[in-house]
């Protein structure tokens, strides 16, 4: 009798750890998203705006560059500089990577997580 009461509340106990470490891993996840990683786009020493990494996208920047957005990299897409070595410089994704596009005075950087430890994730 003893026994099979103390199993109920092991039962209990298995399911409230269960639901606690459920919405511990959905809070942090949810955190994770709200604080991942994005790019800061400047404009002539302005900024131009930032946009989330995790979401997919194209952003006209000004009239002369398009970044793109896509599976958690920027890249610059079109540009209407003579040079275009902001287009060749490819994808950036990780915290400090920069594209810069100096005719066109634009300047698209990665900003980081909150916490150092986020880095070794996308590795
Ligand atoms: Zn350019």
């Amino acid at each position: 009798m003893i026994k099979s009461k103390d199993k109920k509340k092991n039962d209990l106990l298995l399911g409230a750890v269960l639901l606690l470490t459920a919405t511990v891993l959905f809070l942090g996840r949810y955190f994770f998203r709200e604080e991942g990683r994005a790019v800061q786009i400047m404009v002539a020493d302005q900024e131009f705006g930032s946009f989330s990494l995790s979401e997919d996208r194209e952003i006209l920047v000004g009239e002369g560059n398009i970044l793109c957005i896509s599976d958690g990299a920027a890249f610059m897409k079109w540009a209407d500089c003579p040079d275009q070595l902001c287009v060749h410089q490819g994808k950036i994704s990780r915290k400090g990577e920069t594209i810069a596009c100096l005719p066109n005075r634009v300047t698209v950087r990665v900003t980081g997580g909150t916490s150092s430890g986020t880095d070794s994730i996308a590795g």
